[in-house]
């Protein structure tokens, strides 16, 4: 077998059979009025489908079959073993596709083929296995209401849910939505980013071939402001599943109250804090992950360690090691396996960075290292890691999300100096922490205002824990048991046990 470098991928892209179309009652469709939008590759600019953009009509037809199929009980009335079964299957397609997934993603929105292959692609089949193994092992309440009644507290799937998810993760910022739905037993529309759509378009075959009925999943590729928001004030949607910006979800809540008063979930933005003591256990261990924490996924995350606090002694030092590792994360070929920080995920989203970059040198904020556009010449979308050192918390770098690699250091004397810093953010998504005090790491965890806090590590996660933000980074949470309950509804019926 020949090395799988950047020049094999390419061959592979090459071959790929892309499709752009629409997923509705189990079958590809192009837009009601024909409609589509380009999706360019952000690794040189060149197109590599047109893709349906769904409008209000396509929204529609994709809502009343899925309502016709839970009406049906084709999914919603199966046991949950059946379920258990088609959603094992599901997982176990995507990883039999997991080249040409990972593929699919670095080609659509620029992140490293290394990264979709480590981390996206089993991170999702990880995903619709757990919920799928989980959902059979749930039971129902009964209330110890006293000898003359029977009282039942089950749980009742809502109905038709629709997911309307970001590019940074594509397929596994839908999975962390769509499993835990389908696995309870409603009918999901997926509305995926229009910067990349070309995975969840993808995805609708496998499930097709897993055994998911159609009208179960549907997936309505369209522009926010058309495909997005016909969903959001859609009467017949019962539940919006968002990731995305805070100004898109807050929308969302408007959608909702001037419709159906459909359950909104909000996953979204950030500005999270990174905090290192001078007593850290491993300082080029932090260093390290201070860095990662800002550069992976070319900072296109939303748990991005965006804002990095440093204890006053150690800053110069620390800083200059966070610099040395960043350098090393140059933004390289996106279908090369060796590299580690690929595209932004489009011209407009580059730009927007480097107009952020440029408004922090003007408002006085000094540049460590970066802040240029990087590889020019491929006609794609790239930026290199930039730092800055911010003196004030008011400086647009701190304050602002910027979703690019950009990281803002400051320096902090004490633990309450770093709590206030910390925690003046709109935001409240994660948080990190290092020291080797076991005290301050247990009280900082709690004086943080975030539904995250990492410990001597940052990010780290897993499918068993619960994942999601407080403030206005939204709520409700993403993976976990946890996260069933934001697709169903509790039913109390009273047996009375007295005739
Ligand atoms: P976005 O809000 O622009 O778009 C997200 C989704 O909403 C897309 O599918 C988009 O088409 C849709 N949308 C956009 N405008 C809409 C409108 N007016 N009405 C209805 N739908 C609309 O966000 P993005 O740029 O795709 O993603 C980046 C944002 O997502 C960042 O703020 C990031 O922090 C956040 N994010 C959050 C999490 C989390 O778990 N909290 C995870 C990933 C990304």
């Amino acid at each position: 077998m020949s090395a799988r470098d950047a020049a094999w991928w390419r061959d592979r892209a090459a071959t790929l059979a892309i499709r752009g179309q629409a997923y509705i009652d189990g079958a590809y469709c192009d837009a009601a009025d024909g409609s589509t939008f380009p999706a360019a590759s952000p690794i040189d600019g060149r197109k590599l489908a047109d893709v349906a953009a769904c409008g209000p009509a396509d929204v529609d037809r994709a809502v009343a079959a899925a309502r016709r199929a839970f009406e049906a009980g084709v999914w919603s009335g199966l046991a949950p073993r059946q379920r258990k079964e088609r959603l094992l299957r599901l997982a176990a397609l995507i990883e039999t596709h997991q080249d040409e997934l990972a593929l699919l993603e670095t080609l659509d929105m620029g992140k490293p083929i290394r990264d979709a292959l480590a981390f996206d692609l089993p991170e999702t089949a990880r995903c619709y296995a757990w919920y799928a193994e989980a959902i059979d092992k749930i039971y129902d309440e009964i209330a110890p209401t006293g000898p003359d009644a029977l009282a039942t507290i089950t749980r009742e799937a809502l109905g038709v849910v629709a997911a309307v998810v970001p590019w940074n993760y594509p397929l596994m910022m839908a999975a962390w939505k769509v499993a835990p739905a389908l696995a309870a037993g409603n009918s999901v529309i997926l509305k995926p980013a229009e910067q990349a759509s070309l995975s969840a378009i993808r995805l609708a075959a496998l499930a097709e071939q897993a055994g998911i009925p159609p009208g179960v999943f549907n997936v309505v590729p369209g522009l926010g402001a058309v495909a997005g928001q016909a969903l959001g004030l859609h009467p017949d949607v019962d539940c919006i599943a968002f990731t995305g910006s805070t100004a898109t979800g807050k929308r969302f809540m408007e959608y909702s109250g001037q419709s159906n008063l459909k359950r909104v979930w909000l996953e979204c933005g950030g500005k999270s804090p990174h905090i290192v003591f001078d007593d850290c256990p491993d300082l080029d261990r932090a260093a390290q992950a201070a860095a990662l924490a800002i550069f992976s996924n070319q900072g296109e995350v939303c748990i991005a360690g965006s804002r990095l606090y440093v204890q006053d002694g150690i800053y110069d030092a620390f800083m200059d090691t966070v610099a040395a590792c960043a350098a090393t994360l140059q933004p390289g070929d996106p279908l090369d396996p060796a590299t580690a920080m690929g595209a932004m995920v489009d011209e407009r989203q580059m730009r927007g960075v480097l107009d952020r970059i440029a408004a922090g040198k003007a408002e006085g904020a000094s540049l460590r290292l970066g802040g240029g556009q990087a590889r020019g010449a491929t006609g794609g979308y790239y930026i290199e890691p930039t730092i800055f050192d911010c003196a004030s918390q008011d400086s647009s770098l701190v304050r602002e999300e910027i979703f690019g690699p950009v990281l803002a250091a400051q320096r902090f004397s004490t633990e309450d100096d770093a709590i206030r810093l910390a925690n003046d953010s709109v935001y409240g998504l994660g948080a990190g922490l290092w020291t080797a005090n076991l005290s301050r790491a247990h009280r900082l965890s709690r004086r943080l205002r975030a539904g995250l806090v990492w410990v001597n590590c940052y990010a780290d996660g897993d499918i068993s824990v619960p994942f999601g933000g407080v403030k206005q980074s939204g709520f409700g949470r993403d993976k976990s048991l946890h996260a069933l309950d934001k697709y169903s509804d509790l039913k109390t019926t009273w047996v009375s046990l007295a005739v």
